[in-house]
């Protein structure tokens, strides 16, 4: 099986040497053993004995074989994770606080190899994902802490009755992930769901599945009762079809495409699953004249370039007004040309390869979109010859785009910037909204009551006003329209993962309807 090696890049800096030195030993380990399924504790098998290939795509290299699991194997998991709820449900918030802390501990620890697998396996540039990894152990620690918290709820005093509400774990859940950011990401669902005091079967994605199996192994190791989380590798269609469709699982948090939403709830409804879908975007960043522009500009070419454009929150339009539009296209689109594209684990790089060939034909293919629907490539348009000749594209800026082209409307999920001009700021509102999506949105402007009237006017789950995606972990994280349902974050988490339930005592003796005397 080949494997990506020290040897693979020429001339290398000391940090990427020492990166690569990192990787060797673990990826030869990863290479050696495979990813199996973590279920009751036990790193097992598929009972069919299938496999599948996860390829790096530096360089295409095999980096493991990974157990194909299907609905056998989700039974399992399921059935597992239904046997350690009500001790897990019971386990008490101080216990349960402090099992938590230890995962959170066990990240920090390997928060290093944790950053370069999930660069090799994903493409993600070590820059970011080294903060990936202490982010998640950030995830953890924040939940443990609302343990306490999770049960609370109101109190609503009646004239007879004292009314009060209070939270119980809705049972086992399914939480199905997405291969960008795949370690940080499935943190932010599996430690409110454990917090919560819910056990889990997570569904890693198929094209990442490396770092899932290493948080698996780490809470196992920060002592978390056998069972309170199991993981199941295998494809979506398989996998995570059956984990939508199991009687056993009360819930399902799912992160990924819309479509892909769509088919879960349809799965999932024979067996009334509750669902939380964090999908799609095609987010607006709006500059207006009166903007701090260097600034902005910072936060433009941020918040697309950045993890190689694969990002949900990612502001993948330009609205930029007209009066100033041609001179900040023009630094735009010198910084867009100075970006660094090359190997994940050179610190210097600020793009990677695309995580996966299908991904990078997606992504190319929007190259042509753009040309036939009449608009201008600007920068970029073509694959990127880098290191280990992987999965490489170059960083796109697309000029002259009018707000109905497919390129202005559907989700690239690459390092690819549409550009369209605005006139006004009504204009610059209904170009914003006129999108299937509703993730995020960032206003750049000094006019305060314009930052104001466009956050009220944007049909957005999250509005940045002169900030790039700045994430406090207490506020609500989803999206309107496509982009989702439900919320995720501080107590919101909470109100997914737990049933609400009233609880009624009478004050006294109040007069109760007598029948059949
Ligand atoms: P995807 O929908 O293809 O896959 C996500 C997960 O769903 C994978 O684990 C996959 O195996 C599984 N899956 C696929 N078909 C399934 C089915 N029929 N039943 C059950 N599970 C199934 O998404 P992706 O390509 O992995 O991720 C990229 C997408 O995720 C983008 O659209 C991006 O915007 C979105 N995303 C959203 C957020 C957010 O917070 N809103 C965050 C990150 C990514």
């Amino acid at each position: 099986m080949d494997r990506v090696t020290p040897n693979s890049l020429t001339p290398k800096s000391d940090l990427l040497q020492a990166n690569l030195e990192r990787a060797a030993p673990l990826l030869a380990k990863l290479n050696a053993e495979g990813i199996s399924h973590m279920i009751g504790g036990e790193s097992v098998p598929s009972i069919s004995g299938a496999q599948f290939e996860t390829r790096s795509p530096i360089d295409g290299a095999v980096l493991a074989n990974v157990a194909r699991g299907n609905t056998e194997d989700i039974d399992r998991a399921a059935t597992a994770a239904s046997l350690a709820f009500r001790a897990w449900r019971d386990i008490g918030a101080t216990m349960r606080r402090k099992l938590l802390q230890r995962v959170a501990d066990a990240i920090e620890d390997h928060a290093d190899d944790i950053a370069v697998l999930e660069c090799i396996d994903t493409g993600q540039a070590h820059r970011f994902m080294a903060k990936a990894a202490i982010r998640a152990a950030e995830n953890f620690r924040f939940f443990a802490d609302k343990c306490s918290d999770a049960r609370d709820g109101l109190n609503m005093p009646g004239e007879e009755h004292w009314n009060v509400s209070t939270r119980v774990p809705i049972g086992p859940v399914g939480v199905i992930t997405q291969w960008n950011t795949p370690f940080m990401l499935s943190t932010w669902k599996i430690a409110p769901a454990l917090a919560a005091g819910c056990t889990v079967v997570h569904k890693p994605a198929e094209w990442s599945p490396v770092t899932a199996d290493l948080l698996a192994k780490l809470v196992k190791q920060a002592g978390v009762p056998d069972g309170v989380l199991n993981t199941v590798h295998g494809l979506g269609e398989e996998a995570g079809k059956a984990l939508t469709e199991h009687p056993a699982i009360k819930a399902i948090g799912f992160v990924g495409e819309s479509a892909t939403g769509s088919a879960i709830m349809a799965q999932g409804a024979p067996t009334l699953k509750r669902v939380h879908f964090e999908l799609g975007g095609k987010n607006p960043v709006i500059v207006f004249d009166d903007a701090e522009l260097d600034r902005a500009l910072d936060a433009v070419v941020f918040m697309i370039y950045s993890l190689n454009g694969e990002r949900c929150t990612s502001s993948s339009r330009l609205l930029i007004q007209e009066s100033i539009a041609d001179k900040f296209i023009e630094k735009l689109a010198a910084r867009v040309r100075a970006l660094k594209v090359g190997h994940p684990l050179d610190p210097a790089t600020e793009i990677g390869p695309l995580i996966h060939e299908r991904h990078l034909a997606k992504v190319r293919g929007y190259f042509d979109v753009a040309r036939k629907d009449g608009a201008v490539i600007a920068v970029g348009g073509a694959p990127h010859d880098g290191p280990g000749g992987g999965h490489y594209v170059q960083p796109t800026l697309v000029l002259g785009a009018t707000r109905h082209m497919r390129v202005a409307q559907e989700e690239v999920f690459g390092p690819f910037l549409t550009v369209i001009p605005f006139r006004d700021e009504a204009e610059a509102v209904e170009i914003a909204n006129d999108v299937r999506y509703g993730l995020t949105g960032y206003v750049w402007t000094s006019d305060m009551g314009r930052a104001l009237r466009v956050s009220d006017a944007l049909e957005a789950g999250m509005i940045w006003l002169n900030s790039e995606n700045v994430r406090h972990l207490p506020t609500p994280f989803g999206g309107m329209k496509a982009s989702g349902i439900g919320r995720d974050g501080g107590d919101y988490s909470f109100d997914f993962y737990m049933e609400t339930k009233h609880v009624s005592l009478a004050r006294g003796t109040h007069k109760i309807q007598r029948l059949g005397i």
